[in-house]
């Protein structure tokens, strides 16, 4: 066996896999590619956390109740916790098809196109989808040209990332990843629980702020509180953006619903005839416990698994991470 081969077994599946996706820890913590929003927003609680439990804390541990420090600390690392895993872990990728199943619907796809063409007698390019039903209503699952798969119902092709994402919500650029099937309940839980602890630390500015101007002069008391006065500015600011954000998820997730369906009117009656949402369990109580307490599903992508030298699909990916399929359309 060469030397070339023995490297080849080695390698594992994500320093090939095609896409945009960035992977570390040795495959085991999946991001997209830009970062830059995570970033950020970790350098947002990380300071705005560091200010409240060096500033406020001690006093309001003292003065008022030595548990508000610790429901602080516990908010503040359930935040963190979920920020990690919004960001880190696959969102539901679907894996591309392999060189066989993409060259098998290609051949397909031409056979059709063929006798439609002997028919009609002209150049005809039949859609490219499937149509199936879920609960009587009629779904078209439309081919990914990129992927090479026909994409199950609720996925999509996130263009920042290239992948399709099964349960696809929305590419997030806030906390760098996308939000799909596998990491919807992390996001949902971190834009709740910020928006909790922005109240929180609100609360807990003021109480300090009213607090010393018992004790002090007023004026005296804002400048003795100046910390206070930055931490009610920053939580101000965030709670603008995922206050909003936190009761528009509430509603989505009652609903069962994705963003990228109520976008698209997926199941609006203004719109479309079968508008019923078979998704939804029937209330928003069953609706909200099947996102938060519902299974966590297996990734579909084999991210460190080790590459098979036999497996022709690796050396047919190019550098879009599209596979050269003759008679095949790249968007
Ligand atoms: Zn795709
Ligand atoms: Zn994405």
């Amino acid at each position: 066996m060469g030397a070339g081969k023995a490297r080849s077994k080695l390698q594992r599946k994500w320093e090939i896999y095609p896409g945009k996706n960035k992977f570390y820890c040795n495959g085991r913590c999946v991001s997209s590619p830009d970062l830059g929003g995570f970033l950020a927003c970790f350098f947002l609680i990380i300071v705005t956390g560091g200010l409240f439990f060096a500033l406020d804390c001690p006093y309001l541990a003292v003065n008022v109740n030595p548990v508000i420090p610790v429901i602080g600390g516990l908010l503040w690392i359930f935040i963190l916790g979920c920020l990690f895993q919004t960001t880190f872990i696959d969102p539901g990728i679907i894996p591309r098809a392999t060189l066989h199943e993409a060259l098998e619907i290609d051949r397909l796809y031409q056979l059709e196109n063929q006798q439609l063409q002997e028919t009609n007698g002209t150049s005809y390019q039949a859609p490219r989808f499937k149509e199936v039903q879920i609960k009587g209503r009629s779904f078209k699952l439309s081919y990914c040209t990129t992927c090479q798969i026909y994409r199950p119902p609720r996925a999509s092709h996130c263009s920042r990332c290239n992948n399709c994402v099964e349960r696809f919500d929305h590419h997030c650029p806030m906390v760098g990843n996308c939000i799909g099937k596998r990491n919807y309940r992390y996001f949902y839980l971190f834009i709740l629980s910020t928006a909790t602890m922005c109240c929180y630390i609100i609360g807990c500015n003021v109480t300090v702020i009213v607090l010393r101007s018992k004790e002090m002069d007023v004026g005296e008391a804002f400048k003795k509180s100046a910390g206070s006065l930055i931490q009610a500015v920053i939580c101000l600011g965030s709670l603008a953006s995922v206050g909003g954000l936190a009761c528009y998820h509430s509603m989505l997730v009652c609903k069962e619903m994705t963003t990228n369906e109520d976008i698209k009117g997926t199941y609006n009656d203004r719109k479309f005839k079968e508008a019923v949402n078979p998704y939804s369990r029937g209330n928003c109580v069953l609706n909200c416990l099947a996102v938060l307490c519902g299974p966590r599903h297996p990734s579909l992508i084999d991210r460190r698994g080790f590459v098979d030298p036999t497996d022709e699909t690796p050396t047919m990916v190019d550098t879009n991470g599209a596979r050269g399929l003759p008679g095949s359309h790249h968007v």
